[in-house]
């Protein structure tokens, strides 16, 4: 067995099963589990042990996150998941929440993030020794650091990131976002730490751009931002963006949000609709960028709507392990 076989950091013991608590998200896990399937049979992938999914917990928040916030998490769980995935209207009522229809408690959310962060730092490790890794979950790039948001309860890059250099394993790092949306919660951990520069590439208008609070830490700037409106060339201002951007640094983590698909089904993604082919040049830019610069790179997934999202993890999956030559079964 080579270490080529844990390119792919997964184990079912991160998804989330939200109808079991009440919870109506249209995030279905087949988008992690179909192209896991697919990478199984062909490239002869397994499961991570799941063991390693539980090996940091609560503390290792504190890298990252404020103090109250921690403290929080601690002592009032299940307010966290609710602010999470805002589940309660500012008039008190419930948002897609039915706790009648829960059979599971809600605080087992916060097990659920911490092993997003334990996936995101196993990826981190993997691809310090062999320049790639995926880890299929992660991208909370809308947590900040005193607070959750937009189904987001801890960011996972910037404490990985935190992690790697406490251990004196990378100096400075980029992340590199091309969710649909934002990486509000990136930008506002980022901003006045000189050692992790981020970049975002995102739609112009909606959410989380649409408060009307300017004030509003989401729009707290990435080190450098690309507003793309619907009839933008994304891809040439991608490419552009990258290359003034300019990474140069010791380790990247890049946010494969796939709802920048034509074929996403959450409404407030819409304003970017790219086809298949164009996601899949999209991530062949800044894979390629990343690798030709010799820059360790490990992927997170971030946003991802319907039943269509996972064609977008597959086929990246396919291309990034053919072309680590990852052994085929
Ligand atoms: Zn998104």
């Amino acid at each position: 067995m080579s270490g080529k076989r844990n390119l792919v950091i997964y184990n079912p013991c991160s998804l989330q099963h939200y109808k079991e608590y009440g919870i109506g998200i249209p995030m279905l896990n087949e988008r992690v589990e179909k192209p896991f399937a697919y990478i199984s049979q062909k490239y002869g992938v397994q499961a991570t042990d799941e063991a390693l999914f539980s090996k940091f917990g609560g503390e290792i928040l504190k890298l990252a996150h404020s103090k109250e916030y921690c403290e929080k998490v601690e002592n009032n769980p299940d307010q966290v998941v609710l602010d999470t995935y805002e589940l309660i209207k500012d008039d008190g009522s419930y948002n897609r929440y039915d706790p009648s229809c829960a059979t599971l408690p809600l605080s087992d959310f916060v097990k659920k993030a911490l092993s997003h962060i334990n996936g995101t730092i196993l990826a981190c490790e993997s691809a310090m020794d062999s320049g790639f890794s995926y880890h299929l979950g992660g991208g909370m790039h809308h947590a900040m650091s005193f607070r959750p948001g937009g189904f987001c309860m801890f960011n996972d890059m910037v404490t990985a990131i935190k992690y790697l250099q406490q251990n004196g394993k990378i100096k400075n790092a980029v992340i590199i976002d091309m969710d649909a949306h934002k990486g509000d919660g990136t930008a506002q951990m980022t901003y006045s730490d000189d050692s992790i520069r981020s970049f975002s590439i995102h739609m112009k208008g909606g959410w989380p751009l649409d408060k009307e609070d300017k004030n509003d830490p989401s729009y707290i700037p990435s080190s450098f931002d690309i507003e793309v409106e619907r009839d933008d060339d994304y891809l040439s201002l991608l490419k552009k963006g990258l290359e003034d951007f300019n990474p140069r640094e010791d380790f990247a983590i890049v946010v494969h949000g796939a709802d920048v698909y034509e074929k996403d089904e959450l409404e407030s993604a819409s304003l970017i609709q790219l086809t298949k082919e164009e996601v899949l040049e999209r991530d062949k830019i800044t894979y390629n960028l990343l690798k030709d610069r010799g820059i360790p790179q490990a992927w997170v997934m971030a946003g991802g709507y319907g039943k269509y999202v996972h064609e977008i993890f597959t086929q990246f999956l396919d291309y990034s392990l053919d072309d680590q030559g990852v052994a085929r079964v």
